[in-house]
């Protein structure tokens, strides 16, 4: 039985009075009955550190850079994170791929790159709706597995996937728990084909999950979670969602 984790991606959102509200309310409500986490923006980190240790929350971010370190200005490297206590960093995340235009390599560099320090990514694929309308779902997610398959070799049972269908995110249109399903069983086949630890693997869910909704999408078989995105800004919801898991 795989166990549940909830990431809440709080994308460029949050301040310090709103953060330490948020994080509050969250270690408040704890027990959950699933592993919960926060990726938080950079700046954030620190003090999100200090909150939670102790905890069980989980904290991480929401990319990094694929170099360990150099001349990149405005990057991060994981060793940075690993150095904040993150134990999740997300990488691929569409708003990553369509407005900074990464690769399908680069995300899988990226993903190389944090486990090799101890972080366990959450790697994104997703269509967009244009490929879902043209019958390109099954190709697109698959394509973007595979490079980080491939790259990361024997290593490739130690990520978690998420999969987030573009049209999905932000939207108020949710996938349906069938359609979001027939995509999971699909992943994880193509997981099966180059692991053996593909029946322990998360793949989580994202993409407009709300309370009224988490428990369904929660509730299919190769659903392992969810990545959450403006839901988990709101303590009552994201706590909702957490308990639905
Ligand atoms: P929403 O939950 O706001 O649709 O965002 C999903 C997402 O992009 C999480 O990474």
């Amino acid at each position: 039985m795989r166990r549940k984790l909830v990431a809440g991606n709080w994308k460029m959102h949050g301040n310090h009075k709103a953060n330490a509200d948020l994080l509050a309310a969250i270690v408040a409500a704890r027990p959950f009955g699933c592993d919960v986490a926060v990726c938080v923006p950079f700046p954030y980190l620190s003090e999100t550190a200090v909150t939670l240790t102790g905890t069980d929350v989980r904290w991480g971010a929401q990319d990094c850079s694929a170099h360990e370190q150099g001349a990149y200005t405005g990057e991060v490297s994981i060793g940075m994170l690993a150095e904040f206590g993150c134990r999740h960093v997300i990488v691929g995340h569409s708003e990553r791929r369509q407005y900074h235009h990464e690769s399908d390599q680069l995300v899988a560099d990226k993903a190389k790159a944090a486990l090799a320090r101890g972080v366990t990514p959450i790697v994104c694929v997703g269509e967009t709706l244009a490929e879902r309308d043209t019958g390109q779902t099954e190709v697109v997610v698959k394509r973007q597995l595979s490079a980080v398959i491939h790259t990361l070799g024997h290593c490739a049972g130690e990520m978690v996937v998420a999969y987030e269908p573009v049209w999905a995110i932000g939207t108020g249109r949710t996938a349906t728990p069938e359609q979001a399903q027939a995509v999971h069983a699909l992943l994880r086949a193509q997981l099966q084909a180059a692991t053996a630890h593909a029946a322990d693997m998360k793949i989580l869910y994202g993409g407009s999950v709300k309370p009224d909704n988490a428990a369904t999408l929660f509730a299919q078989p190769d659903i392992d979670g969810g990545l959450i995105g403006g839901a988990s800004l709101k303590a009552a919801d994201f706590v909702a969602i957490c308990r639905a898991a």
